[in-house]
């Protein structure tokens, strides 16, 4: 197991506090990592530095090359990166392995094919005698800052269109799971130009904190909470840095009374609680028609108390715990302040889980109202709230009643009703009759509070890119 960081083409071990990290499936310590000191951070930025020189340099189809090596690293090892993310997280192997895997493999791959089909707008004569060009080149050095909930393909999100584009990269990951980012490392550095990518340790108020402060890194990419966000517009705002914002969600799921009721109950106990519901998307807040209303509550109740976790046989889980105690206990006493209002019943649910480790077991929670905190504040847990709506146009009221505006779903069987909701949600994406699928060729991203970075797809690339105007006198 790597716990070295990547400078340049050197590991190294920090030099500052140790961070424990932790198995959540236990609570025990898998190892305690020291975090970067301010000289190792600057080291890091300054080889990032050193290497855009060539690497911005390099051309698309060379840049293409190295990112299918990576691809296939990852995939050729992807048992090892499975079962370490596994660990590092909780998750169940299979999720990971059959899930995420694959679709960080693909992400790689995506932006190797994308960066060879950048497209432009056409150079032309806008003032007689001379000829004007766009082009797309990189930005310089990206402090690149995940979270914990999928920390590989975070990373992957991250790398993978800011390399392509031509930029060089200091990344940390999340304290609390740095493990298969260290050891994508040892391939990154196996592969790539020294100092393309960097990889420094720690928390974020001590190195991600000096990291978006640095005076040479021109971008700030941050993927996490909203007060994380803010605090890096903070940053940004001393000396202008661009900056790609990637925040919470608290996703609406309008369930209107033609809806299939069996497929929404498949779709919520699937796409509520994956990843123990630590996600951004995650089908959390439902909103449903008063016909259908009260099915819905009870077969989603039945359904997800048969939720399978904490099981001795991994390939059993379906959910693992959440990330941390301290996780697991905002998640507990968001449902214990819920469960303190007449009007709500917990459906299901609604305990800490297991002798040991950070389980919650996966909630329902019924008779919600818009204005409870358990519909407007961000869980992150394996917890969804039911409201029931009369008046279709409440529901979308109460859909865009958020701070958040990353991701929402509309469920019917008439599709001019589901295309008329989606075109008012507010919202990132909308996705009908499903939730949660995503695709490397669409992009992430959110609207207000969610933040404005795209993630995956070509509007990741351009994010990455600066668009130039380049214009020639010719006479
Ligand atoms: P967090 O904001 O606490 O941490 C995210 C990262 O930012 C970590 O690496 C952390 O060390 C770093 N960080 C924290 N404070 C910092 C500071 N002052 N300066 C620089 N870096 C700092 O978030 P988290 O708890 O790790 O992740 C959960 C949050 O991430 C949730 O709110 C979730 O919705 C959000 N999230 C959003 C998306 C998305 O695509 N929009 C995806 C995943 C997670």
């Amino acid at each position: 197991m790597n716990t070295q960081m990547l400078i340049g083409s050197r590991f190294e071990a920090g030099t500052e506090t140790e961070e424990q990290v932790l198995d959540p499936r236990t609570g025990g310590l898998i190892r305690a990592i020291p975090e970067a000191s301010p000289m190792q951070i600057d080291d890091a930025v300054n080889a990032a530095e050193r290497a855009f020189a060539g690497w911005s340099r390099t051309t698309p189809a060379q840049r293409s090359n190295y990112l299918l090596r990576i691809a296939q690293a990852i995939e050729d090892d992807a048992d090892g990166f499975a079962a370490l993310e596994a660990l590092n997280c909780g998750k169940p192997i299979n999720a990971v392995r059959n899930d995420e895997i694959p679709a960080i493999v693909d992400c790689w791959r995506f932006f190797a094919g994308a960066i060879r089909n950048m497209h432009g707008t056409v150079a032309g004569e806008y003032l007689p005698g001379h000829t004007s060009m766009i082009r797309r080149d990189p930005i310089g050095i990206v402090a690149s800052i995940a979270p914990w909930n999928y920390p590989l393909m975070m990373m992957a999100w991250k790398l993978a269109p800011a390399i392509a584009g031509g930029n060089t990269v200091v990344f940390k990951p999340s304290e609390q799971t740095p493990l298969t980012a260290l050891k994508l490392a040892r391939v990154l550095c196996d592969i790539l130009p020294e100092g393309v990518v960097n990889v420094v340790l720690g928390r974020g108020e001590s190195v991600g904190n000096t990291l978006i402060n640095h005076p040479k890194v021109s971008m700030i990419s941050i993927t996490g909470d909203v007060a994380t966000g803010k605090k890096v517009l903070q940053a940004a705002a001393r000396s202008v840095k661009r900056t790609h914002l990637e925040l919470g969600g608290k996703a609406p799921v309008i369930v209107f009374d033609d809806a299939d009721v069996d497929a929404v109950v498949s779709g919520l106990r699937a796409f509520g609680y994956y990843n123990a519901g630590q996600d951004c998307t995650a089908a959390c807040r439902i909103y449903a028609g008063p016909r259908i209303h009260d099915r819905l509550v009870d077969e989603l109740s039945s359904a997800v108390s048969t939720i399978r976790y904490n099981q001795q046989d991994d390939t059993q889980n379906e959910i693992g715990p959440l990330i941390s105690r301290r996780q697991r206990d905002r998640v507990a006493s968001f449902v214990e302040r819920a469960s303190e209002l007449p009007h709500i019943r917990i459906a299901t649910g609604g305990h800490m889980a297991g002798d040991k480790g950070f389980y919650y077991e996966p909630t329902v929670i019924a008779g919600a109202l818009q204005s409870d905190e358990i519909v407007r504040r961000e869980v992150f847990g394996p917890v969804v709230s039911v409201t029931r709506f009369t008046d279709p146009e409440d529901a979308i009221a109460w859909a865009n009643d958020s701070d958040y505006g990353l991701a929402s779903s509309v469920w019917t069987k008439d599709i001019d009703k589901a295309m008329r909701t989606a075109a008012r949600l507010q919202y990132g994406c909308t996705w009908i009759n499903t939730h949660f699928m995503l695709v490397n060729e669409m992009p992430h991203g959110g609207l207000k509070q969610s933040g404005y970075g795209k993630d995956m797809s070509v509007y990741a690339l351009e994010d990455y890119t600066a668009v130039r105007h380049v214009m020639i006198n010719h006479g």
